[in-house]
């Protein structure tokens, strides 16, 4: 199913000419899929040549005409979102139902990107004589270079292509060779919708070949990265030799503080909603559940016997709760946060074992008392496992909620409308969600602060990362 010819330059798709592949497995029964081709250097430098004359095309082309590719690109992901969704199950693992969501979510992410496209407006500047005329206007940046994850394979990718289109810039992405589907999808509905060659471009291979080349090759003038923060920091150091400007969105380890005054069953099931969507491989997904005292115990249970009842299965089985990790550094990953917890003398109220013994399942995990020194309260965990701790006071918490280097998201519950907005205030994080679970909408920032990142994606925000400003002064002759 997967196609031989993944690579998708200049307009027209090819084999990748490294003579390497990746195995493409399906995380539920380990089983392989398929193969996906890599590409070589000659494949990279057509890339970089086709975003080049891709943007100069593109940037020339009307904001107007430009927001009806994007609508119709948007058009074809909605009528295709069964198909595609499908194959992110089988590659992902995800249950299908946050696979359809996603591509559809992803369909309004572009519809927004196309009318923010719209909306990108020249400001003038009163000059310091009548007869001067000047301005400041934004242009787009240049061709980007793009790289994303496997955790949402069709929404990180949209994210970028849709924002860095809509400012007129052109774009190399570089999707997970662990989940390809999804990519050539994107670029599938992007080609029917009549988009210019060049104008998006698509590779895989091997990662640091494909970074390593791209980010210093002088015809690309962005870099854009969502994943691991390690990563993060050496593609923003390797951009930084060549002057290039980066949006970072990396990871987190997002503290949820549930004061006493809130509901203790209603909170719970919240919480777990949000956090064992997507098998907990999400960068703002709940980590550290920071429960005041009166309250602790009773949302222990509360939280665990909503993870114990999570259905596990397959993801295309429509009974499915939550499916495998997505790959097996996952699943030996969580498997050690949970030996390491346990060693620390920490208790595991919930899960804490493989499910079953095909594929990557893990039980829904719930470890409580943990002590301060357990790996799972300073690294980011990345799966179905859950820290809950008790705490006394408002700054306390406050305290314990910013002591880490992570600052994506963080939520809080809480009865007293006046106290959240002062915490609110007091978190050091991108986003903070209030008596809700996680939120990531076309219309509203995503984004991090400290080593999670900088730069936003969606909102109003959305197309800045792909804009430049230029003065223009114009004096009469
Ligand atoms: P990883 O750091 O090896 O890879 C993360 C992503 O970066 C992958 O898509 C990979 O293809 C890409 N990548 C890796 N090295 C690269 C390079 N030199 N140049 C360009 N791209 C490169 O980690 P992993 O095992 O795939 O994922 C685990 C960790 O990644 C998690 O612990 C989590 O912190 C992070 N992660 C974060 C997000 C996010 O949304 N912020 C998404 C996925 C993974």
């Amino acid at each position: 199913m997967l196609r031989d010819d993944p690579l998708y330059i200049d307009g027209a798709w090819r084999r990748g000419s490294a003579g390497t592949h990746t195995a493409i497995i399906d995380p539920a029964t380990g089983t392989e899929l398929g193969k996906l081709s890599h590409a070589g250097a000659k494949d990279l430098d057509d890339a970089a040549a086709a975003a080049l004359r891709g943007f100069q095309v593109w940037s020339r082309t009307s904001a107007y005409d430009r927001s009806r590719v994007l609508r119709a690109a948007a058009q074809k992901l909605r009528e295709r979102a069964d198909d595609i969704a499908a194959s992110m199950t089988r590659e992902q693992g995800k249950p299908l139902r946050e696979a359809k969501m996603e591509v559809v979510a992803s369909a309004d992410i572009v519809d927004w990107c196309a009318e923010e496209g719209r909306r990108v407006y020249v400001r003038g500047i009163p000059g310091r004589r009548p007869d001067i005329r000047q301005v400041a206007a934004p242009e787009p940046v240049g061709p980007v270079a793009a790289f994303t994850p496997w955790n949402f394979p069709v929404s990180q990718p949209i994210r970028k292509v849709a924002a860095a289109l809509a400012a007129g810039c052109s774009m190399v992405l570089k999707p997970s060779e662990e989940t390809p589907s999804a990519g050539i999808a994107i670029v599938e509905a992007f080609h029917d919708a009549g988009l210019p060659p060049g104008v998006l471009n698509l590779l895989f291979g091997d990662p640091a070949f494909v970074s390593s080349s791209l980010i210093p090759d002088p015809r690309i003038r962005k870099v854009s990265f969502t994943g691991s923060i390690p990563v993060g920091k050496q593609l923003a150091a390797l951009a930084a030799q060549y002057m290039k400007p980066c949006t970072m969105e990396l990871g987190g380890h997002a503290p949820v503080l549930v004061f006493d005054n809130v509901g203790v069953e209603a909170t719970a099931k919240a919480i777990a909603a949000g956090k064992f969507r997507n098998a907990g491989q999400v960068c703002i997904s709940p980590t550290r559940l920071f429960v005041q005292r009166g309250q602790y115990k009773d949302f222990v249970d509360a939280f665990s016997a909503r993870a114990s009842s999570m259905r596990l299965g397959p993801g295309h089985d429509d009974k499915t709760e939550m499916g495998p990790l997505a790959n097996a550094r996952r699943l030996s990953s969580i498997e050690s946060f949970t030996e390491d917890a346990r060693k620390a003398g920490a208790r595991i109220a919930a899960g804490g074992a493989r499910h079953g013994n095909a594929g990557n399942f893990w039980s829904p995990t719930v470890v409580a008392d943990v002590p301060e020194h357990a790996r799972l309260l300073t690294e980011e965990p990345f799966g179905p496992i859950v820290a809950i701790l008790p705490f006394d006071s408002e700054e306390e918490v406050i305290a314990r909620a910013n002591a880490l280097p992570f600052g994506l998201a963080a939520y809080m519950f809480d009865g007293d409308a006046h106290r959240a907005d002062r915490v609110a205030a007091a978190l050091e994080v991108g986003m903070v969600s209030i008596n809700q679970g996680p939120l990531a909408l076309p219309e509203t920032p995503f984004g991090g602060v400290k080593e999670s990142g900088y730069g936003r994606e969606g909102g109003a925000e959305a197309l800045l990362p792909y804009l430049v400003t230029k003065f223009i002064s114009h004096a009469p002759p």
